[in-house]
Parts: structure tokens; sequence; C-alpha cells
């Protein structure tokens, strides 16, 4: 087994303000804790409104004067392919750096995650190169050209589930688009980010391109989101913090995205193979504990196969095995969740479900080892014949938790589907073609599966929440705004009198 521990630095993690590892003003510091154990492992300086105003500065300062504004796209493009390269050749450090941070599993990280930040650089670099722009055919003698530039500074405030993924695969749409970044972590996962600054920096970035501030989301959040000096926000994170960005950044009436909550269904016809659509739907509500955004975590299971599907997804949960994720060869491939405060979270949820009346399938009770109880693990918890009334059906849990409701007929199934103010994903089963591409037309959501489930292709086909999920379109081009010109070809010109 690879010892984790041996990336781990004694030292207080900085932060990366300007070019530069910095503590925080008041020193102080919070503590860095492995949701297996939930023992601290190491500790990182907590930002505060005055650390926070600094990166803003610096931002501002790179974008309006520094070296940045003024390169070109191939020039940032290839900075980009740098830090693609330095965080290859670190990949081993960076997952278990975040497997200790986030309690994943150690080879989902080192295989998946990682690979697919890396991704995000070389995508993100191409991309870069290839911005469009348009030409529009005007009356008379003018030409009209749309061109799209970058917003200016941008802040990305992210949440804890996938922070390295996702903050390099957002980071480097940010950066290929041309603006500068002030990167503000999840203070439940802000290791491996607070690391990635030392790529920025091997990476040759100028300083105040990428800065990482790290602390709590109502003080250093709050600043990025009122600032007059922040051209844009991008959020990723719960309904309820989207929702209150929404209202803290009127003043500045800045350009938001918010890549919120969801609660997506996956509607399981009976033409299907039942072995191996159980697998989908056991993965797409139990990969990463439960902690994924588009996790499917509303079964709508159809009569004619309700009872034999719970028998078998039952069977299925019950296997995984609970444990260190860098235990893996130990067969352990069901992680905790994030800290003990958001098991009390899930496990109010457990409590709801049982008491509104739902059927228990299995889960529901705590780990009784010791080794488990020490950690944050849920088991596995599915409740059969759940109705749009209780609060498992309705709220976002992230944590693997299911809810299984029946249907009969094609359009009831879509209607318990659509039913939710969340609009982030959903899947739909089935054998019969025609009928998977129409309930994936008739579902409210930003992106759809047929007979799989996850995407397949976050940087190339990114998608976008719909309802209470979301703002603001996925891509390059959400961290632009287009500009459109008109320029007089007419020799002898005159206004109109
Ligand atoms: P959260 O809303 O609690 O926090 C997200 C981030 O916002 C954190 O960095 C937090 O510090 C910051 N924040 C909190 N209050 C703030 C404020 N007043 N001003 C500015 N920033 C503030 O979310 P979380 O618990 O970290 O993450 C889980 C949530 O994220 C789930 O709801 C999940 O569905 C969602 N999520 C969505 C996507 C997506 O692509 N749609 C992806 C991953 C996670």
């Amino acid at each position: 087994m690879i010892n984790p521990y041996k990336y781990v630095k004694k030292d207080t993690y900085q932060m990366y303000i300007n070019g530069q590892f910095v503590a925080s003003d008041s020193g102080d510091t919070f503590d860095i804790v492995n949701p297996v154990t939930n023992e601290v492992f190491a500790k990182a300086y907590k930002g505060g409104a005055s650390d926070m105003q600094k990166a803003i500065t610096a931002a501002r300062n790179a974008f309006d004067n520094g070296p940045w504004g003024s390169m070109t796209q191939l020039q940032r493009s290839k900075l980009l392919l740098k830090v693609r390269d330095v965080l290859a050749r670190r990949a081993e450090e960076f997952a278990c750096l975040e497997g200790l941070d986030c309690g994943k599993l150690y080879p989902s990280v080192l295989y998946y995650e990682l690979p697919q930040s890396i991704d995000g650089f070389e995508f993100s670099a191409g991309k870069a190169r290839c911005l469009e722009g348009k030409v529009n055919p005007v009356d008379g003698n003018y030409l009209n050209y749309v061109v799209w530039q970058p917003q200016g500074v941008v802040g990305e405030i992210l949440p804890w589930n996938g922070p390295l993924m996702m903050g390099c695969q957002k980071v480097a749409s940010i950066l290929a688009a041309g603006n500068t970044v002030i990167i503000k972590p999840s203070s439940w996962a802000s290791l491996s980010l607070l690391v990635l600054a030392s790529v920025f920096d091997e990476a040759g970035f100028p300083p105040g391109v990428v800065n990482i501030v790290t602390g709590s989301g109502s003080v250093v959040g709050d600043v990025l989101v009122k600032s007059e000096d922040v051209d844009m926000v991008s959020m990723t994170g719960g309904t309820p913090t989207g929702k209150h960005i929404i209202k803290s950044s009127a003043n500045t009436v800045k350009n938001i995205a918010l890549e919120l909550g969801g609660k997506s269904p996956n509607i399981v016809f009976d033409d299907v193979d039942l072995e191996s659509v159980v697998k989908w739907a056991a993965h797409g509500f139990t990969l990463n504990s439960g902690q994924v955004c588009v996790a499917g975590t509303r079964l709508i299971l159809h009569e004619n196969i309700y009872e034999n599907f719970l028998e078998g997804i039952k069977k299925y949960c019950e296997s995984l095995k609970p444990g260190n994720g860098f235990e893996y060869e130990k067969g352990i491939n069901l992680g905790p969740v994030i800290s003990k405060e958001h098991f009390e979270t899930v496990w109010d949820y457990i409590e709801s479900g049982k008491k509104e009346g739902a059927r228990l399938i299995t889960g529901g009770e705590k780990y009784t080892s010791q080794e488990l109880a020490k950690g944050n693990f849920v088991p596995p918890t599915i409740f059969a014949d759940v109705t749009p009334d209780m609060r498992i059906f309705k709220e976002e849990i992230f944590g693997p938790v299911l809810s299984v409701s029946k249907f009969k007929t094609e359009e009831e199934a879509v209607n318990i589907a659509n039913n939710t103010k969340y609009g982030l994903a959903g899947a739909v089963f089935t054998n019969n073609i025609k009928r998977a591409h129409r309930v994936a037309e008739k579902l409210k959501a930003g992106q759809i599966y047929i007979n799989t489930y996850f995407s397949k292709g976050i940087m190339e086909s990114p998608g976008a929440g719909w309802k209470e999920s979301g703002l603001g379109n996925a891509g390059i081009y959400k961290y632009m705004h287009p500009k459109t010109i008109f320029v007089d070809l007419d020799d002898n010109s005159n206004p109109p009198v």
C-alpha cells in the first residue's frame, strides 16, 4: 500500500497571492482532517477579508497592467500545457493528497480524477487557440463582427466533493479565456488546491494571474462576490449558497455563473437487462459515497421489475466494502462522507425517510465496527415506495441514499422525474430507442444519460443546470463576453439627417 503521508508537509500550508506563498494576515489556521478517521493530519492558513482584498488587487493588476493581458492566446496556451506537464509528473502526489483530504478511493482519484484534471489543461490549451467570433451580414455598407473577450478578474468558488478535478477544469477554462483568477476552495477540502499553486508557480505564470485564498464562504467568499474589482463570480456549490450569491452580487451587477445542487432521476423501463442496469443504478448513487452533484438519487422503476430490481440492487449495495480508500488491494470500494457535520446531515435524512414511512430496503443503520465508527461512513441506504411529499424525494442529501418510486406508464415516469425544483441531470434505461429519445427530450434537466450514468466528456460537453440547479451555460465562453463591432466601409459616409 502506498504511504500517502509522505507527501504531507509538516509546515502550515500557505495561500498563494500575487505569486507569493503567504500566511494569513491574522495568523489564523484551520485543521485538515482525514474523513476516514477524523484525524487532523495537516494545518493551513485561514484567510480573512484583508487577504482576499490583497488577492483581488493582485488579480486586477495582473489583468489590467501585467504581462498576462498583452499575451497572445498561443502564449497562454503554452503556459497551460506546462501546467498539464507538471501536474502529470506529480499525479501520484496529488492523488494522495486528495485521497487523504476527501477520503476518496485512491484508484479512482489516480486513474480518473487526476487524468481528468490534467486533461482540463490540455483541452483548454487547445481551446484557447480556437476561439470563434462571427461576422453578421447587416444592411448597408458595413462590416459587423462579434469577438469574444475575457471577463477580466474571475472569482472561482469551489465545493468539497471533487475540488482538484473541478478546480482544474474550471480554472483551465478561465485562464484559456484570458482572465485572471482567484480560487476560493471549500474549507472542508482545500489541500490539493493549495498545493496546486506550486504547479502554476513552476509553470511560470506571471504574479497575480492565479491566486488561491482559503477561508470561510461568509467572510472571504462574500468579499469576492461583493467586490467592484471582480468582474465575474463563478460558484459551484449548494443551491442555498447560489441564491445568497445572487443577492449579494446584485449591487455590482457582475456576471455570475452558478453550478448548483441536484436530485437527479434515473428511470428504468421493464425491457432492460436487469443485472447490468442494477450495477449502473447502484454506481449512480454510491460513486464518491453519493457526493456527486449529478448523482442518480431518485430511481424510478417500472412496476413489472420493481421488486426484482430492489432485490438486485440491495444485494449489490450490500457487497460494497467500506474503508480506507488507500487499501484498495483489500477490495475497499466505498469511502466516507467528507465530515462529521455532513455525516449528521445525511443521517437526519435517513431518519426522516424512516419517519415519513418509506420502506427501508438496505442500510439505514450506522456501522458499529470500531474502525468504521471513527470515520464518516454511511452505508448505502435504499428506501422504496418513496412519494413526492417526502423530504428524501425532494431534497438533495449528498450521501449514498437512494429514493425509489414506482411507475406504470411512460407519462407517469416523466412526471415523477420532473417533479423537482432541480434540473441538473437524469437518465433513462430502455432498449426501445424511440422511447429512450422521447423520454430524454421530455426530462427537464441539462444533462441526460441513455443506458449509462455520468458524463463521458466533462470538458467537451459540459452540462448546464436547469431550474434551481444553476445559472449560465458551461464551457470557455461562460468566462468571456461578446463584443459587437460595426465598421463603416463607405468612403463618403454621413449620419442620417
Ligand atoms: P456550499 O454551497 O456549502 O459551498 C460551496 C462554496 O461556496 C464553498 O467554497 C463555500 O465556502 C462557499 N460559500 C458559502 N457561503 C458563501 C457566501 N455567502 N458567499 C460566497 N461563497 C460562499 O456547497 P458544498 O457543501 O461545498 O458542496 C456541495 C454542493 O455542491 C452540493 O449541493 C452539490 O450538488 C453542489 N455541486 C454542484 C456541482 C454542479 O456542477 N452543479 C458540482 C459539484 C457540487
